[in-house]
């Protein structure tokens, strides 16, 4: 099947949750390697008059996580924004308010993952540049894992994903409370903003 683009009638029937199991089945292709043919010269051509994307996904930087081929989606279908350890700061909420108030997309995505660098520097208090700074954003999810039952260091694989997903946690607590915006939509049912996780040993996501 050969899949052209969103139209806004198409966009304007979605719901946050048929959305969300619209990337859940992506995925699912994702991992099976059966991904949607897609004529991406004719998604430029067809998307150049205006986009009608149904979520804004917020990853981490990591080469290892092709976001649109993670959950089977072509030219126009999502918003992706992308920053090292998948944090929110002004630029990146404005990006979000953008996607779902201005353009109308319906869930909002942040994707952490295993195994992941910035998560690790920030466990071992990497100071480089202007890394250091994003990485003060993550030390949050650091501190609020102590609790953590076993070797509390980045070699460890099981704290690093414990991280990820308090990071993951905390990053859409921050979306909620610095964004008015976002906040009001989700209390209206507009979106839904949802946290997951991508397995980079599968690629499989597992939403929280
Ligand atoms: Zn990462």
């Amino acid at each position: 099947m050969v899949k052209i683009v969103l139209t806004s009638a198409e966009q304007s029937k979605l719901t946050p949750d048929t959305v969300l199991q619209m990337l859940k089945t992506g995925n699912d292709h994702f991992v099976n390697d059966k991904l949607t043919a897609r004529l991406y010269s004719a998604q430029v051509s067809a998307s150049a008059g205006g986009q009608y994307p149904k979520a804004v996904i917020l990853s981490c930087l990591d080469s290892r996580i092709p976001v649109e081929e993670v959950f089977d989606q072509g030219i126009g279908d999502v918003f992706v924004a992308r920053v090292a350890g998948n944090i929110v700061n002004e630029d990146i909420l404005g990006s979000m308010e953008f996607g779902c108030k201005v353009e109308e997309s319906k869930l909002i995505v942040v994707l952490g993952h295993t195994g992941c660098g910035a998560v690790k520097g920030a466990i071992n208090n990497v100071k480089l540049g202007n890394l250091t700074e994003l990485l003060d954003k993550i030390k949050p999810a650091v501190d609020s894992s102590q609790s953590f039952n076993g070797d509390k260091t980045s070699k460890n694989p099981d704290f690093v994903t414990a991280v990820a997903k308090k990071n993951v946690q905390l990053t859409i607590k921050n979306i909620r409370k610095q964004s008015e915006i976002l906040r009001d939509m989700e209390k209206d049912g507009e979106i839904k903003i949802v946290g997951a996780i991508y397995d980079l040993s599968t690629g499989k996501v597992t939403f929280m």
